[in-house]
């Protein structure tokens, strides 16, 4: 999963990215609005964490512009503390949750990891596929109950696919949304990553589609998740 974050404070914007990263995300990062608006508008983000308060074009003058523009991925807005009126302008312009300053960062993360999986069509922090369990709150994953150990990229990597299981996903889609802006992208390092995953999954629902990508299979009878938009 790949998320931007349009944050001014430098400190605050450096706090938010470490937490992010640690826990697993690709993130890229902002500091005004029009430098936060052209990423998001270019780029295919899993989620944004984004400021009212920027320079250069405020976060709801951004908002309303990316959904007019039909860009429709989450939005968790940082909005002032006792501002009501910026949380209902907020949503009015398209924001689907919001933490107002100061915050507990655990909250930014539950609130993340909520958006992201409900725009999967998942209603839960855990997702199953046949015997693999990915729990999205500690960032585990079991086959059959057993804990399987994974890097921080092939974890994104399954983690991606336990959001789109059912669905061929091309190798191009998963560079987009594994890895950060400035990550050297190579799409080759990808069937190298799905190789070891399989490996340590041991299970056959990694699959490799020839030409077109990869498919976590779901077992049959299984109906995969359908986004909710
Ligand atoms: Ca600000």
């Amino acid at each position: 999963m790949r998320l931007l974050v349009v944050e001014d404070d430098k400190d605050l914007n450096r706090q938010i990215v470490t937490a992010l990263e640690g826990a697993g995300y690709a993130v890229d990062t902002a500091f005004d609005g029009e430098e936060g608006h052209f990423l998001g508008d270019t780029e295919p983000y899993d989620a944004v964490v984004l400021d009212i308060g920027l320079p250069r074009k405020d976060g709801l003058t951004v908002l309303e512009e990316w959904r007019a523009n039909g860009r429709k991925m989450p939005v968790l807005l940082l909005t002032a503390r006792d501002r009501w009126s910026d949380k209902v302008q907020g949503f009015d312009a398209g924001a689907d949750d919001y933490v107002a300053k100061p915050f507990h960062m655990e909250e930014v993360l539950a609130r993340l990891r909520a958006l992201v999986r409900r725009a999967a069509g998942h209603a839960t922090s855990d997702i199953s596929c046949g015997p693999i369990r990915l729990d999205t709150r500690a960032g585990r994953v079991m086959v059959d109950g057993n804990p399987v150990k994974l890097t921080s990229h092939e974890y994104r990597l399954l983690a991606y696919m336990m959001h789109h299981v059912g669905r061929v996903i091309s190798r191009t889609e998963l560079v987009e949304h594994l890895y950060d802006q400035d990550f050297d992208r190579d799409s080759n390092t990808i069937e190298v990553f799905v190789g070891r995953l399989r490996k340590k999954l041991g299970t056959e629902q990694l699959q490799t589609v020839r030409g077109l990508g990869y498919l976590l299979a779901p077992p049959e009878g299984e109906t995969p998740a359908r986004p909710a938009r």
